[in-house]
């Protein structure tokens, strides 16, 4: 059972390319972080360093998947009348 600050989608949240983590400030001060390794692996917690609050990420995790083939949607073609 796990209580979390709060929910935020992760386009809300700011993304740095050096350390592949996305941050999100925290009430304390410091930031929310979680890799985006964490995503890949399914991990949806983003903790907070400095205190204890946890925020829920809301994502897709297809987005993250790099390196596995994610099987789009086979294309119908509609034959022309
Ligand atoms: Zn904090």
């Amino acid at each position: 059972m796990s209580i979390y600050h709060d929910e935020i989608e992760i386009e809300d949240m700011e993304y740095d390319e050096e350390t592949e983590t996305y941050y999100y400030p925290c009430p304390c001060g410091d930031r929310f972080e979680i890799t985006k390794e964490d995503l890949q692996n399914g991990e949806d917690v983003a903790k907070c360093p400095s205190c204890s609050l946890m925020l829920k990420v809301i994502y897709d995790i297809d987005d993250f998947m790099e390196g596995e083939e994610v099987p789009a949607t086979p294309k119908i073609e509609l034959e022309k009348a």
